[in-house]
Parts: structure tokens; C-alpha cells; sequence
């Protein structure tokens, strides 16, 4: 099957081609008779040339899209058909426009059937919008580009008894009755903003309130909107925010610039959250939590996004991005900061594994995959595909590489440049990057390399220790494969955060380099700018082990260490991530040559030295439980398939399954004996200490569960007895697994909580992620579930994204019932939500990365897919690029 033909194939953006924008807009007045599915939008925009566009003669043209023009003046005269075109693309343009003029133009428009949820949509029959990247252009006709930056007002009408609640961004400047049952709101926002953030929430909805008095003594209204029911579920979103605005001022000092911060929940969405101005659109996973339905895991969410999102008041609204591929400039910079953040709400180092374990579970594959792209993308067909991992995830280590070369010192002094630069305008990434160097005088171009070049980069290590002239030498070489479009790489500077470990007593050593006059105690940074570079140290009294990257100073796959090395840097090393991630990395080893063994069809034999780690682990776990709780699970079976040339989805689960039999058996009374010692763990608190011992607890639990009968009635126990969500969840994911237990367990879960939609997402997730044999045809039987819609994105995400993202060895099915079900799905979600489908598409994309048969089966899906009549945009980028 080929791909449709070039000319009427989507085209491509190109970063390279950004200009000015024509027009700018000074101001633009909004009014807005609501209607579900008829709703008319007025807008009043005062358009002027802008001085420092290259052509002073170009036409104004105007996006729009599905708009149905009612009326359109120019100055106030309505304006002649002759003077304007309506594009194919929706679009407005009026090719002799005068300098100075302002545009009148009233639209229709139908929310509730906007299933895309772009634009102003209806859910649950209230009013919300969605306009980042390019939806504003679905409400009204403008030029709807970020570096096109306005002040709007925004007036709302609409049923009071339907829509009591009318919101928009900025300050309330206004409300009173109407005629015919009507109602209306004002709102005024003062600061120039891009129409990527523009917001507006009506309909019946209750407010959580609260207030936070900013670091000038101005007292600012914090409102939370939900329905009507869920009041009791906002407590931990309006405490993190409070948080935030708090540590926002502190470490930054930034403070909140309106009266009011609202935040409105809704459950169609399609991403987490969204940081308009002033009000706040939120996914409901990422406001609602109570303790006996929210996770600890979704606390913690729910702490991040609301972090994130008002974080992004600074980063990103006040200083917002030239045009979208600057996307990193607010993203990367704002996760940096929303990581920032929860480290210092409780353990650091906790935090940067579990952000790590993320990198490597999203951004790492993406880098080595079809979809592979830069920190900075250079093209991109749909600008939605490129919210991803390595924008996000990868963009913030690269902030992060920033901040650990000139310090925190210099990285806060070039904030406060970067934000006197280019308050209220519209910046690249290109502008952070000289502020951070002209504020900390450090020359910072070669990092430039880190926004332009796609892919990870390879960093290996070769000691030699010449013990009569007590000197080591340590070579360190990078290289970054091949990415598409991107053939060779040129080496990047990365900054290796390191200390030398006595081999004999594992005591960390004072480090001298050649050159130096004294020696340094604790962790020093090397810079590997080159390909390879040697770094050699004087008075080493004994062979060392170098403990390389700490803290994960660099996006990189450090390879090659010794076994016995990674043995004693998980035993002693001085930092806790090094030590955890030596400890994932020898039993990655070791599964690796078990995978080996299975498939010559050899015994799995066993490691001892598994046993033992879990043993001193559980024996040291007091000092920190949550440290403890992320190194007793082995890894991943994604972190393991991608260490290998080609996966073994197979394979790698039933050696994993056999492991974790095996260690719960041998390590049974020591894991039972902190299973119970943990039992207690008071009224449920989602602080970072008693989460850690809620997970080191259910490691144990799981360990126990996959030994036997024994550990599952522990389970079934927990199961029935536990009072909150974490504990429950837990259990319930072991007990699936069981033929016994498991469609007991399921129901009775199903009948407690279906009332309450996110709960009901769990239920259809752990079933979506069961290794049990019948997984793939449970997944379409659950297809046709009353509670399953493939209108809701959180249902879709937690049944087929779960499935395909969450379950490598039931997705690669021999029978790759797994991939044609998914295809399916695509295919009739793409017509309804291409946003949703394009993202649920990407695992097909990766078939190069399994063996034959089941890379064949995986392309042919993808072919299906591509063919598939009327594609959108985003699903054609996606299948397109995946089998190009
Ligand atoms: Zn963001």
C-alpha cells in the first residue's frame, strides 16, 4: 500500500520559514451567546501593521476554521463581499487592507459537536475550551499564531438557570441579568496575551475557595470549579497550589499579576492540563483526589500539573514562545521547574529517579524511534504531535544541563534577565540561551547542539589504573546514532558528574586531576565535549570504581560497566541515584543474559547476588523506605527490551515473571517481615514518607504474590480490607493476574466504584495490563462495555493506551490480535478525535524494533491505518513517518 500521493499529501512546516507576522492586534473584544449548538461569537479586533514585518504590503489574512460567517464590518461599515476571500482552509483574507482598521466579524458555531475538543467544546453540558496549540482559530477568525500577542475582553451571555457560572481570563469586570432567562459576564485581562491562551468556562458548576497573599501583601481568590459532587476531592489541588504560588516567590520570585486564579475541571480533555491565563483548564485526573479514591501516584500527578501549570504564568504566559517550534522554551523550562518543585516538597533524590525512570520509558524510545526529533523540532505536519516526551522531558534536562553548569546562582540571576528581556512578547529558545550566558558569563553556545540534535547519545568508560605511578585514567567517548533526517551527529558537550569509589573498601576517594594542586572531597563534574576525551587522576592509593553521572547529570545510556563494578556502586556509592541506578543496571545484566539463555532454550538458572541485594535492601529500608521502594522492583520490561538490538517482548516478561517467583520464595520471610512491620500506616497522608513506605510495603506485597498462593491471600486480604485507593489498586493489579481471584476481585471492584469515572478508568487499566492469556480479547470485549466510549479520551487512554504503552507481552501477541485491535481503534477514533488518535497510534509506529514475524504484522497494521479514507493530519504524520 503506498501513501496517498504527494499532492494532496498534508504538507510540512518548516522552521526555517518563520516570518513576522503581517498584522498585530492591539486589542480584541469578545462576546459570546452561548448556545450548544449554536453559539455566535462577536469580535471586535483593532489591527495595525506591524513596523517590523518584511513585506509592507502583505494582504491580512486571518486563520479560522469551521467558522460560519454571519457579518463583517471594516470600520465600522460592513464590509463588501469583493473586499475579502473565504480560503479552503477556512481561513479570512483581505488583500487590501489599510495600515490601521478595525475588524468587526460574527460567527457560529456549534459546541456540542465538537468531539475533537479543540475550540470551545460542551462537556457534560457545560462550556469549555481547548485553544493551544491552534484551536482559538475554530472560535473566531485571527491571526492565531503565538507571537501575535493582545489584550482581550471578553463578555459571555448566556441561560443563568442552565450556565449560573460564566468565566474567562483575567479579572471579573462585570455581571448582571439579561433579557429571556439570560445572564452575563465580563472579564478583563490586562496583560497582552497570545490566543493560544485564551479560556472560557460556563455552566453549572461549584466552587472550592481559598485565597494566598503574594509576597507584596496583595490578597489573590483562588476558585476551583467542579461539579456539583465533587467538592470534597479538591482539597490536595487548592494545598499544591498554595504550594506553588509560595515556592514560586522564593526560589524565583515570581509573583501572581491578577485578583483571581481559577481553575476549572473537566473530564473530556485531551492532555493533563492547560495554563491560560487567569483560568487554569484541568484534566479531573490531575484536580480530583480523596484518599479512597485517588492513588498516591495521582496525588503526586495532581501536585505536578498544578505545579506546572502555574508555573507556567511566567514561563511561558508573561514570556510565551515566537512561534511552536520554541514549544521547549516553555516547556522544558516549566517541567524543569515543576521537577524543581516537588523535589523540594520532600525527597530529591526520590524525585530524580522517578523522573528518570520516565525519561527512559517515554523519551527514550521516541528518541530511537520513527517519530525521533530535536528539543527544538525543525518541521512538523501537525504541531500537536509535537507535544511529546522529548519536548518536555528531554527539554528540561536540558535546562537542567544548563543549570548544573552555571550554577543555581547564575541560573536564578539569568532568569531575572531572561524575564526583563522579554516580559509580554513572545521569545525563542535562542533568547534563554543568551540570557543564561550573558548572566553568568559562561560561554553556552556549544550547548545549542542539545536543542538541535535528535537522538541519545551513547557514553562509554574505560579506567586503566597504573598502580606504580598511582595514577587512573579514565576514558570517556560519546556517540549519538543515526536519527531520520539526521545521519551524523557531531559530539555534544555533556557534563559527567562523578566521584572514584576505593574498589577494596567502596569508600569514596579525594579526587586530584592532573594539573590540580589539591585534591577535592565528594562529587566533581567533568565536561565530555569531544568525542573522546581522558581525564587522568594522581595519588589513587588503589584500583578504583568510578561512579559516573550522578544524579543523571546528562540525557545519555552510559554503557559498559563491569558487573562487579555496578555491584559495588549500588552497595556503597555515596549518591542515591548512582546506587540505583547501578542496582537496575546489574539486574538489567543479568535478565539480559537470562533472556539469552530462554531463547537458545536453556534453563534460566539464578543469581544470588538478586537475592541478596533484595535482602540488605529490605535490612537498610528503615532509613528510607521510599528510597528503599524504588530499588526492590526489578526493571521494567520496556527499559529492558530497549537495551536489546531487537525486543523480545516474550521472552523478557517470562524471565521477569521467573525472577520475581523466585526472589519472593527466597527473600519470603524478610519480605514478609517488612510487609507486616509496615502494616500501621495511621489515617492515609500523601506526604513523601508515607508514600514511601505505602510502596516499599506493596513492593513487597507483589514479590510475595508472585511466589505463591500465600502472598496472593495476603492480597486478597489487603484487597478487602485497605481504606484507601493506593492499597486497594495495589492488590487488585496481583489478584488480576490470578484466574482464582482475579474476576471476583475485578467485579466487586466495578460495583463499588462505578459511579466514579476515574476509578472506572483504573478498572479498565490493570485489565487492559493483565498478563493473563486472554488479555487482547478482554480488551475488545471491553470495547463494547456500556462504560467504555471512544468519545472520552481518559477511557480511551486507560483502556487501549494502557494496553498498547503498558503491556508489552499481551500487545505483541503472536497472534498480533493486539495490533489489529488497535488499528481498529485508530481508525474509528480518528474521524472523532485525531488529537487522541495520533497519540494512540505511536506504538505501531515502533515495529522496526521487533523481530520478524511480528514487525511484518505491526507494518501492515500501520499500512491499514495509513490507508484509511480521510485521515487527519496527525494520524497521517504519525503512520506516515513510522513506515517511511
Ligand atoms: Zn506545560
Amino acid at each position: 500500500m503506498a501513501a496517498p500521493d504527494t499532492a494532496t499529501a498534508p504538507r510540512a512546516i518548516h522552521r526555517l520559514d518563520y516570518r513576522p507576522p503581517a498584522f498585530l492586534v492591539d486589542s480584541a473584544d469578545l462576546h459570546f451567546d452561548l448556545d450548544p449548538a449554536a453559539t455566535v461569537v462577536r469580535s471586535t479586533l483593532v489591527l495595525r501593521r506591524n513596523p517590523k514585518a518584511e513585506d509592507r504590503h502583505a494582504p491580512l489574512r486571518l486563520d479560522g476554521e469551521g467558522l460560519t460567517l454571519l457579518g463583517i464590518k471594516v470600520d465600522g461599515v460592513p464590509f463588501p463581499k469583493t473586499h475579502y476571500t473565504l480560503g479552503e482552509d477556512g481561513s479570512l483574507t483581505v488583500p487590501n487592507p489599510s495600515d490601521i482598521l478595525v475588524l468587526e466579524t460574527e460567527v457560529r458555531i456549534a459546541p456540542e459537536e465538537n468531539t475533537a475538543f479543540s475550540g470551545l467544546y460542551t462537556s457534560g453540558g457545560n462550556f469549555y475550551t481547548q485553544c493551544e496549540a491552534e484551536g482559538f482559530r475554530r472560535i473566531t477568525f485571527f491571526p492565531d499564531r503565538p507571537d501575535v500577542m493582545t489584550r482581550f475582553t471578553v463578555a459571555i451571555t448566556a441561560d443563568k438557570a442552565r450556565y449560573p457560572v460564566l468565566l474567562s481570563n483575567g479579572n471579573p469586570a462585570g455581571a448582571g441579568d439579561g433579557e429571556g432567562g439570560k445572564h452575563w459576564a465580563k472579564w478583563e485581562d490586562p496583560h497582552p496575551k497570545p490566543s493560544y491562551l485564551f479560556a472560557l468556562v460556563a455552566g453549572d458548576l461549584v466552587a472550592v475557595s481559598d485565597y494566598f497573599t503574594t509576597k507584596s501583601g496583595r490578597d489573590v481568590v483562588l476558585n476551583i470549579w467542579v461539579r456539583a459532587g465533587d467538592e470534597d476531592k479538591c482539597a490536595y489541588a487548592m494545598d499544591s497550589l498554595k504550594r506553588s504560588m509560595k515556592w514560586d516567590e522564593e526560589v524565583y520570585g515570581f509573583e501572581y499579576d491578577l485578583d483571581v486564579f481559577n481553575i476549572a475541571a473537566v473530564s473530556d480533555f485531551n492532555m493533563g492540563a492547560m495554563e491560560n491565563k487567569g483560568l487554569n483548564v484541568f484534566n479531573t485526573k490531575f484536580v480530583l483526589a480523596k484518599p479512597d479514591t485517588a492513588t498516591d501516584g495521582d496525588y503526586q500527578g495532581v501536585e505536578t500539573v498544578i505545579a506546572h501549570e502555574y508555573f507556567h504564568n511566567w514561563t511561558g504566559n508573561r514570556v510565551t514562545c515566537r512561534d511552536w517550534f520554541q514549544l521547549s522554551l516553555k516547556e522544558g523550562l516549566t517541567v524543569f521547574r515543576d521537577q524543581q518543585f516537588s523535589g523540594d516538597q520532600g525527597s530529591r533524590a526520590v524525585k530524580r529517579i522517578r523522573d528518570v525512570r520516565g525519561l527512559r520509558a517515554a523519551q527514550f524510545p521516541e528518541d530511537a524511534g520513527p517519530m525521533a526529533h530535536p528539543v527544538r523540532p525543525d518541521s512538523y505536519i501537525e504541531i500537536d504531535n509535537f507535544y511529546t516526551p522529548t519536548v518536555y522531558q528531554k527539554g528540561a534536562e536540558v535546562v537542567r544541563l544548563l543549570h548544573t553548569r552555571i550554577g543555581a546562582q547564575a541560573f536564578r540571576r539569568g532568569m531575572d534577565l531572561y524575564v526583563e528581556r522579554h516580559d509580554n512578547s513572545a521569545a525563542t529558545i535562542e533568547d534563554f540561551r543568551a540570557a543564561m550566558q550573558d548572566a553568568s558569563g559562561v560561554d553556552l553556545s556549544a550547548f545549542a547542539k542539545w536543542y538541535e540534535q535528535a537522538g541519545t547519545p551513547e557514553v562509554t568508560a574505560e579506567g586503566e589504573y597504573d598502580e606504580a605511578a598511582r595514577r587512573y585514567t579514565l576514558t570517556l567517548r560519546q556517540k549519538t546514532p543515526p536519527t531520520p533526517g539526521q545521519p551524523e551527529k557531531r559530539p555534544l558537550p555533556i557534563p559527567v558528574a562523578m566521584g572514584l569509589l576505593d574498589a577494596g573498601t567502596g569508600r569514596e576517594q579525594p579526587t586530584r586531576l592532573q594539573g590540580e594542586n589539591e585534591a577535592r572531597t565528594g562529587t566533581r563534574t567533568l565536561m565530555l565535549e569531544d568525542a573522546e576525551a581522558r581525564f587522568v587522576f594522581e595519588d589513587v592509593p588503589a584500583p578504583p570504581v568510578p561512579s559516573l553521572l550522578r544524579g543523571f547529570s546528562a540525557p545519555v545510556k552510559l554503557k559498559g560497566l563491569p558487573l562487579d563494578q555496578l555491584r559495588t556502586l549500588a552497595a556503597r556509592d555515596t549518591d542515591p541515584f548512582t546506587r540505583w541506578d547501578s542496582g537496575q543496571q546489574y539486574a538489567a545484566a543479568v535478565m539480559l543474559g537470562m533472556v539469552a539463555a530462554h531463547r537458545r532454550g536453556e534453563p534460566p538458572g539464578f543469581d544470588p547476588a538478586l537475592a541478596e541485594a533484595v535482602r540488605a535492601n529490605l535490612a537498610g529500608a528503615d532509613a528510607d523506605p521510599a528510597f528503599a521502594a524504588e530499588a526492590l522492583p526489578l526493571p521494567g520490561e520496556g527499559f529492558l527490551a530497549d537495551q536489546m538490538d531487537l525486543a523480545d517482548p516474550e521472552a523478557i516478561h517470562l524471565v521477569r515473571r521467573h525472577l520475581r517467583r523466585r526472589i519472593g520464595a527466597e527473600c519470603a520471610d524478610a519480605l514478609r517481615e517488612t510487609y507486616e512491620r509496615l502494616a500501621d500506616t495511621g489515617p492515609y497522608s500523601p506526604d513523601g514518607a508515607s508514600i514511601g513506605r505505602r510502596s516499599l510495603r506493596n513492593a513487597c506485597l507483589a514479590y510475595l504474590a508472585a511466589a505463591g498462593e500465600d502472598g496472593m491471600r495476603l492480597a486478597r486480604a489487603q484487597f478487602d480490607a485497605a481504606a484507601n485507593m493506593t492499597d486497594v489498586l495495589a492488590a487488585l493489579s496481583l489478584l488480576a493476574e490470578s484466574e482464582e481471584h482475579g474476576p471476583a476481585a475485578l467485579a466487586a471492584f466495578h460495583a463499588r466504584w462505578r459511579g466514579d469515572e476515574l476509578v472506572v478508568d483504573k478498572w479498565f487499566s490493570i485489565q487492559a495490563m493483565s498478563a493473563q492469556a486472554g488479555t487482547a480479547a478482554r480488551v475488545r470485549e471491553l470495547q463494547r462495555h456500556p462504560d467504555f466510549s471512544l468519545r472520552n479520551p481518559n477511557r480511551v487512554r486507560s483502556l487501549l493506551g494502557a494496553f498498547a504503552s503498558g503491556n508489552p507481552y499481551r500487545f505483541h501477541n503472536r497472534s498480533g490480535e493486539g495490533y489489529a485491535l488497535l488499528a481498529d481503534a485508530v481508525i474509528a477514533l480518528d474521524p472523532i478525535n485525531a488529537s487522541t488518535a495520533a497519540r494512540l497510534v505511536g506504538p505501531l509506529g515502533l515495529w522496526r524494533r521487533q523481530a520478524p514475524p511480528l514487525s511484518g504484522m505491526m507494518r501492515r497494521e500501520l499500512e491499514r491505518v495509513l490507508a484509511a479514507p480521510n485521515l487527519s493530519k496527525g494520524t497521517y504524520e504519525k503512520a506516515s513517518k513510522g513506515l517511511a
